[in-house]
């Protein structure tokens, strides 16, 4: 029997499964669909609401953010496998329970088994953490320049630990993406949406993420902001992250010249902007996220 056949016999059993409670709240069961020799598989956790509906993988909200992602890396959907950890669409989008990830799990290890491709890239918030293969995005947008300070932000790309990513935007870029970073599952760990005016991809993304993960805040998202400032356009980036609720901003090597005494005490107190400091200590304090940060200033 080919790989089709295989495919086709395993997607008829997943069609009928009822081996757990997600069979009494699902109007569809999604399988995994495209290029059967694909090299790259793309696993998201499960479907979600509109795609429980409609019986298409990647649409709504997921899909937009799959195809903002997609577009940064040129990769084109048609030329991959995309699949589900959790064939079955969770109410109102809640992580799996663990019998439910060891139920449908069994049908993710026969499809890589059956298209055995070459890279795996998960891509749900669960996914990727139950994988362990990206635990923080970092944002690390703005602008170059010649001074010897704005080597941080080049240190900082060498300090970051091997499972984040950066999001980049603007020529800051040219401080760390001719390192030898290497990928994460065939993603690389620089993804570069372009110039300034392409943050509104990185927005856009983030936006999604946080609609895709049902979450309230911006800030529980696994996001870290590290921007290099030197004015022009990335003052309207700064307040378009401002205007979404982004908290917790590093900015460097110098504050914004618009910051008067008063303005930098809104900001602080509003929204936790900082300037940048020590390399090591950023990236740690970063690592961390906002939780921690919060632990430690009630203490
Ligand atoms: S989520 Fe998976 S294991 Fe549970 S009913 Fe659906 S296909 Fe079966």
């Amino acid at each position: 029997m080919g790989t089709i056949d295989l495919i086709q016999n395993l997607n008829d059993e997943i069609k009928k499964c009822k081996k757990c409670r997600l069979t009494m709240t699902r109007t569809n069961v999604l399988c995994g669909e495209g290029d059967l020799c694909a090299e790259l598989m793309l696993i998201a956790q499960a479907p979600g609401e509109q795609e429980d509906k409609e019986d298409k993988m990647f649409i709504g909200p997921s899909g937009e953010v799959l195809d903002e992602l997609l577009k940064i890396i040129c990769i084109d959907r048609k030329e991959n496998y995309m699949t589900n950890l959790i064939k079955c669409m969770l109410p109102k989008n809640r992580k799996p329970k663990s019998d439910e990830v060891a139920s449908c799990s069994q049908y993710l290890d026969r499809e890589i088994d059956l298209i055995h491709p070459g890279m795996l890239a998960p891509l749900g918030y669960y996914a990727a953490v139950k994988s362990g293969a990206i635990k923080r995005f970092v944002v690390m947008a703005g602008c170059d320049g010649r001074q010897k300070a704005r080597s941080y932000y080049t240190e900082v790309a060498e300090n970051l630990p091997k499972d984040t990513v950066i999001l980049t935007a603007g020529c800051a870029k040219y401080r760390y993406n001719k390192l030898a970073l290497g990928d994460i599952g065939g993603i690389p760990r620089v993804l570069d949406a372009g110039q300034c005016n392409d943050s509104y991809s990185l927005a856009v993304i983030a936006l999604k993420l946080k609609e895709v993960f049902g979450l309230e805040d911006i800030n529980d998202l696994p996001i870290s902001y590290d921007i290099a400032w030197y004015e022009q356009k990335a003052v309207a980036v700064l307040l378009a992250l401002l205007y979404l609720g982004v908290k917790g901003i590093r900015l460097g090597p110098t504050l914004p010249a618009f910051i008067s005494p008063t303005v930098l005490k809104v900001l602080v107190e509003k929204f936790d902007i900082k300037p940048i400091g020590e390399v090591k200590a950023d990236v740690v304090a970063m690592m961390t996220g906002r939780q921690q940060a919060h632990k430690k200033k009630v203490v």
